[in-house]
């Protein structure tokens, strides 16, 4: 929260930079620990910005332990999530890659309006932008940029 003439704004956003792959991973895992079930992640940026080393960070600090592959080719890859309790419902952590969509039909074809209604899933999607109108409006956007070989800028806003 910040106060500008006694006025409280929410600030619901962090800028980072990072140096190389390892660190985006590592604020990734940190960044994981963060989050409430059921929550939707938009990833934004070109091909190379870091996206998916992003998600795979995430995945290692929501206790995946199989290792996060680029779904690019099929579009949808799920995991497991254990959970920390005797909850009955599973958990589900979906990594979807737009990329290679062309249509509406294509995202209706994945489930999606199913994928993210459910509230026992925590959802990262690269190529939000490809969602259109379908984005969600409570979600958290992830926008990555390529600054040089090994620097990127990870802009992460909430929107409520
Ligand atoms: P995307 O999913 O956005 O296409 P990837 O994560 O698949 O991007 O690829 C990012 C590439 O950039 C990888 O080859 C990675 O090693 C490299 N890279 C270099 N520096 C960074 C950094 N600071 N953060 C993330 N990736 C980086
Ligand atoms: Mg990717």
């Amino acid at each position: 929260m910040l106060r500008i003439n006694s006025r409280k704004i929410p600030m619901n956003e962090e800028i980072v930079i990072t140096n190389s792959k390892e660190e985006t991973a590592v604020i990734a895992e940190h960044f994981a620990k963060t989050l409430n079930r059921g929550v939707f992640l938009a990833f934004y940026g070109d091909l190379g910005a870091g996206k998916t080393t992003f998600i795979q960070g995430l995945a290692k600090g929501l206790g995946i332990e199989k290792r996060i592959i680029s779904p690019t080719f099929i579009i949808a890859r799920t995991y497991d999530l254990r959970s920390k309790s005797k909850e009955t419902q599973p958990k589900t952590f979906y990594h979807i890659d737009l990329y290679r969509t062309q249509s509406k039909h294509d995202l209706l074809g994945v489930g999606l309006d199913q994928i993210i209604q459910d509230e026992n899933n925590i959802v990262a999607l690269e190529w939000a932008q490809k969602l259109g109108e379908m984005l969600p409006k409570k979600r958290i956007d992830v926008h990555m940029e390529y600054l040089g070989e090994d620097q990127r800028k990870i802009i992460i806003e909430k929107h409520e």
